[in-house]
């Protein structure tokens, strides 16, 4: 009987979209390994998570609700989940791929001298073992990786395995835990958070509408008087930025940007995918002015379709894209943003 475990990701009681993922994998593991899911539930003021991860698809619940809890904080975390998993000896521990995840993931394995596989894409079951498929060198190849220890720990790709609908007859049994840790013993404090941009979270969302450095690029805008060079592209920049922010709000998208465009100052490096930004796989990537170099392919060739709008048809990214518009992104994004206000009675 195998024990499936998923850890669920929560900030401040709200459970992130990716860790029903992780469950809905779980379940596909457990429909070829046999065995039950686990959902695992640590904050404080949880217990509404715990039944929607029974809604979800888990059979069992570990709730741990306590104040100690309240702010993810690896030490309590991780001494929790290695001697929940040290007493009930799991064999796989499922994690959504978030800094959380990772974090407890690394710090989780050490505890317990075994492995972990990080930002999987795939999983399949292969002689009773899992075998996981993670992209390596910016996404050009795809590497079949196994954990020859036990439990096997795997960080899921967001939106790379699909969450089953959800239930709310499915219940089962709901176990409450108790932290390992006192307040008195864990070496660290959250002091607080600064609020970030507002917006749709690039790696949860559906539809990613990105800009590149193209965005700065229109002859005929002239900016105010007195800027020098760098302003005036930057003020350029920003032009062709709202043009893509429109896009995006009617799309209720979330906006990208390649690295070139976050380091010419054009939009924060928050919006920055590729290798060294975010790794995203929307159902929807919109590049615009965009390149495709090979490092920003690298966090978002696995998007389900690509559209590249470009005035180079020999772009990269045409060759990527699904579909390419090949004009001037000043023409054809208000266009593309009209067509699709009237289409979806915006
Ligand atoms: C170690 C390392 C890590 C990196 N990490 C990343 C990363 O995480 N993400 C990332 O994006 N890059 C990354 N890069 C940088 C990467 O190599 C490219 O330099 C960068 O992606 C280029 O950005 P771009 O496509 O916006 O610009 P460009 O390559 O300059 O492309 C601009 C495109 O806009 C088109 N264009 C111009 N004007 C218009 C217009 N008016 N209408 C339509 N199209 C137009 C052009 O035809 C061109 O294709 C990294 C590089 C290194 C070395």
């Amino acid at each position: 009987m195998n024990k499936l475990w998923v850890y669920i990701d929560q900030f401040k009681g709200q459970p992130l979209a990716t860790s029903w993922e992780g469950i809905g994998a779980a379940k596909s593991l457990a429909s070829q390994l046999g065995g039950g899911v686990t959902a695992l539930v640590f904050g404080k003021g949880v217990e509404g998570i715990a039944s929607q991860a029974f809604q979800y698809g888990a059979d069992e619940v570990l709730l741990a609700d306590d104040p100690s809890l309240e702010e993810f904080r690896a030490e309590p975390y991780t001494a929790l989940l290695a001697k929940l998993a040290a007493d009930s000896s799991p064999d796989v521990i499922l994690f959504p791929t978030t800094t959380r995840g990772r974090e407890l993931a690394a710090m989780t394995a050490i505890d317990l001298s075994t492995g972990v596989l990080p930002d999987v894409t795939a999983l399949e079951v292969v002689d009773g073992t899992l075998l996981a498929t993670r992209p390596i060198y910016a996404g050009k190849l795809l590497c079949k990786v196994k954990c020859l220890t036990k439990p096997q720990l795997v960080t899921l790709r967001g939106r790379a395995f699909a969450r089953l609908p959800i239930d709310p007859s499915h219940t089962g049994t709901l176990t409450r835990v108790s932290p390992v840790l006192g307040e008195a013993d864990i070496p660290s404090k959250v002091e607080g958070y600064t609020a970030g941009e507002a917006g749709v979270s690039l790696t949860d969302a559906s539809v990613i509408v990105s800009g590149g450095r193209g965005v700065s690029n229109n002859p005929k805008l002239t900016p105010p008087a007195g800027m020098d060079e760098k302003q005036a592209e930057i003020w350029k920049a920003q032009q062709g930025f709202k043009l893509i922010e429109d896009l995006a709000q009617v799309l209720h998208a979330a906006v990208g940007a390649s690295r070139a465009a976050v380091d010419a100052g054009y939009i924060p490096y928050g919006h920055q995918v590729g290798q060294t930004g975010k790794v995203v796989s929307p159902d929807l990537y919109i590049a615009c002015g965009i390149s495709g170099a090979i490092q920003h392919q690298a966090g978002m060739r696995t998007s389900k379709v690509i559209v590249a709008i470009n005035r180079d048809p020999e772009a990269p990214i045409c060759k990527l894209a699904r579909y390419g518009v090949v004009g001037d992104l000043y023409a054809i994004i208000p266009a593309l943003t009209e067509a699709f206000r009237q289409r979806l009675g915006k």
